[in-house]
């Protein structure tokens, strides 16, 4: 199933909710809630964003760490299509409140970063918030005016240079999966084919001027020389 967008969750804790243990002890602890209060198969969501920045991959039935791919259980009828990233923190928060509200300048620019790194690997993405599709807080603040007020640069690449930002060398971090790298192959191989043509191009043109002015200089030359005698 494609994914055509992102939605945007917060897991309603405090910001010292298990302050000291490990993102992976966090992301447990959500799996517990989603697997044994919920019943569901696996935790709800692809991705979770820790309060220093740390991405965990969430869902991943198939275990091939291509988590996009997963059908998530995070916002009813939208599943299917979207990929869920829960930001940790935002407890008591109103939709209507800022990012800087709940959650940490490090949380800024790791889910910016996703974003990008998702777009690089399927197309532009639609991003929104799960308030946008249930009368919920979550994630507590306006996914699309929070975008808006600082889009990253590789938005803009990943749209306009899509193959370009995909032979880049190193931008998939979190997110690097035989997927990316095949892709990243791919481009690569047809960025290299198209460096050596002009090269190519121009190497005959000169091999082929050498060739007159060697063909030019045997038939002139002795005659050249005769006549200076
Ligand atoms: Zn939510």
């Amino acid at each position: 199933m494609t994914k055509t967008g992102i939605i945007v969750h917060c897991s309603a804790t405090p910001p010292s909710w298990m302050a000291g243990q490990t993102t992976a002890e966090k992301v447990s602890e959500i799996r517990h809630w989603h697997v044994k209060d919920r019943g569901w198969r696996d935790i709800g969501y692809a991705y979770l964003i820790d309060r220093d920045g740390t991405v965990a991959k969430g869902r991943d039935l198939d275990g091939d760490g291509n988590v996009w791919e997963e059908i998530g259980a995070h916002t009813k009828g939208k599943n299917k299509a979207n990929i869920g990233i829960c930001l940790i923190g935002g407890h008591g928060s109103s939709e209507n409140d800022g990012f800087a509200d709940h959650f940490t300048a490090e949380q800024n620019k790791a889910l910016r970063d996703l974003i990008r790194e998702l777009e690089e690997i399927l197309g532009p993405l639609a991003l929104h918030g799960h308030n946008e599709f249930a009368a919920k807080a979550c994630p507590g603040f306006k996914v699309s005016q929070w975008y808006s007020s600082n889009p990253p640069r590789g938005r803009m690449q990943s749209q306009t240079v899509q193959g370009g930002a995909l032979a880049g060398v190193g931008t998939c971090g979190t997110v690097a999966t035989d997927m990316a790298s095949e892709l990243q192959t791919a481009a690569g191989e047809v960025q290299g084919l198209l460096q050596y043509a002009p090269s190519l191009k121009w190497a005959f043109v000169v091999l082929t001027l050498a060739g007159i002015g060697l063909a030019l200089y045997r038939r002139m030359g002795p005659d050249w020389k005769r006549g200076r005698r």
